[in-house]
């Protein structure tokens, strides 16, 4: 039988020698030099001529949050890219003006590159959009600003999490406030589809996706439709645990294409928000951050998620929170062939990364982290410059052998930036090499979500998910690079525009 597509003249990721791939059943059907390979083409075959172009493993974003991601292109109004409190306040009021009586809901707002240097308050909303209930995520998703009328709908007592005055929600109520204004189930689907557009163009083929229950029906109808295109690995809230229990799901159940692997559990919030819980306090004395989980009510739950086949992943990144989740993984019992995820890992100690590794956690990290990381930088700010300098040790990880997956918590989606932000990293413990951050942002991530049987390497049997990068990373700088090709199972998903 011929093949359906042929990659050839290029270099192939992770196999010495090899320049040219075949694909037969939208699965890898050889590798090897482009001459051999070549024999297998048939009247039908489509020929793709790498001229020296690296074809690597479709990227596998080891932590996102899909749905939101496509809300960003349709739905929200996307201050991720504001250079001032000032512009974020004009999107949203021009936002507002244009849907009258609507909420008013923006997203990734990030104080820390304002001139400004403030967080957005209740009276800047109330100002920009006082008819219409507006709030604003902040960019981590741990803290949002409300104006009044938004603030209405949070039933949350004043406390650590609510800031009537200045109109700052933080973690449950936070998320209370973004359920009450949930784009309705067509907007969901569509942002589906925009999702995997973008994830396509980004060379992103896989995704684990830390998803809300919600978020279910909307991928449902995107299958049907055939308008999702990336395989979505799922980790659903930790408080569905019963329902996943009682119907008996547990990891693997769905297709190919999407799949059940988990659940998510908080044992904390972000640096970004102060929320993450650190040993020594905030720099600018504003406490220690907060555990959202204890380590016996951790315990519990991973016990029941064990029992029925769940894969746990556990957001932790201060080194408080950390310490809770390790005693919890010791009380429960974790063994290690269960591949439980701790998401961030972001100021683990010596000792903690010791445990991490005898425990096999695996350490799900973001490189494009590294954005608030340096001198003058967020983390800095927020921390001091002895603890930044410990922030996101993905080099201490790789020395422990502790299985590292790499993804980005859509902050933004990318697996391009977020490599090269480790290349050349501020702090030398933050150091990846090349090719240990393409192993982490494919193989590492697959093997993260128990896919590494079919995905993550160039390797013959395995889905031909493909990206073809604009060159050679052994010869062209990576901050040069681009998608140019996406194939999703041999299937062109996505073609920059000017390639071929
Ligand atoms: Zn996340």
């Amino acid at each position: 039988m011929p093949a359906e597509a042929i990659l050839y003249e290029g270099p192939v990721f992770g196999a010495e020698g090899a320049d040219a791939l075949a694909v037969r059943c939208g699965r890898i059907a050889a590798v090897g030099a482009s001459a051999e390979i070549l024999r297998l083409k048939g009247p039908e075959t489509v020929l793709v001529p790498l001229r020296g172009r690296a074809v690597v493993p479709g990227f596998f974003d080891a932590h996102t949050h899909f749905v939101r991601v496509g809300l960003e292109k349709t739905f929200y109004v996307e201050l991720g890219r504001t250079r001032s409190l000032a512009e974020a306040l004009e999107r949203l009021h021009s936002a507002a003006s244009a849907r009258p009586g609507e909420w008013t809901v923006g997203r990734g707002w990030d104080e820390s590159f304002w001139p400004e240097k403030r967080y957005l308050e209740r009276s800047d909303l109330d100002r920009a959009v006082p008819r219409q209930p507006c709030y604003a995520m902040r960019v981590d998703g741990h803290m949002l600003a409300a104006n009044t009328l938004a603030l209405a709908r949070c039933s949350l007592p004043d406390g650590e999490f609510v800031d009537r005055d200045l109109g700052h929600l933080r973690e449950e109520a936070a998320w209370q406030v973004a359920r009450t204004a949930r784009p309705d189930p067509e907007t969901l689907v569509e942002a589906v589809d925009a999702a995997s557009r973008h994830a396509a163009s980004l060379g992103v083929t896989s995704v684990a996706d830390m998803a809300g229950a919600g978020d279910l029906i909307a991928y449902q109808s995107a299958v049907q439709r055939g308008t999702l295109r990336t395989r979505v690995f799922l980790y659903l809230p930790v408080d569905e645990l019963p329902a996943l229990m009682s119907l008996g799901v547990s990891r693997g159940f769905g297709s190919d294409l999407l799949s059940v692997q988990g659940v998510k559990a908080f044992a904390d919030g972000s640096i970004g928000a102060r929320t993450a819980a650190v040993g020594e306090p905030y720099r600018d004395g504003t406490g220690h951050g907060q555990l959202l989980i204890g380590r016996h009510e951790l315990a519990s739950r991973w016990r029941a998620a064990c029992e029925t086949g769940l894969q746990v992943a556990v957001h932790a990144i201060g080194d408080r929170a950390i310490e809770e989740v390790l005693a919890a993984a010791h009380q429960a019992g974790i063994s290690p062939l269960d591949r439980h995820r701790i998401e961030h890992l972001e100021l683990p100690s010596a000792a903690q990364l010791e445990d991490v590794a005898s425990l096999g956690l695996v350490a799900s990290m973001q490189p494009n982290f590294l954005q608030w990381s340096g001198p003058g930088g967020m983390y800095e700010e927020r921390l001091g410059p002895e603890r930044d300098a410990r922030m996101d040790p993905h080099a201490r990880v790789i020395e422990h052998s502790i299985p590292l997956a790499f993804g980005s918590d859509g902050m933004p989606m990318g697996p391009l930036y977020g490599i090269g932000l480790v290349l050349d990293p501020p702090h030398p413990s933050q150091k990846t090499p090349l090719l240990e951050a393409i192993r982490a942002y494919t193989e590492g991530a697959a093997h993260a979500s128990f896919a590494e049987g079919e995905l993550g390497k160039l390797f013959p049997g395995k889905w031909a998910d493909l990206v073809v990068l604009s060159g050679d990373p052994a010869r062209t700088p990576w901050g040069e690079l681009e998608v140019d090709l996406t194939f999703l199972a041999g299937e062109r998903v996505y073609l920059r525009d000017g390639a071929s």
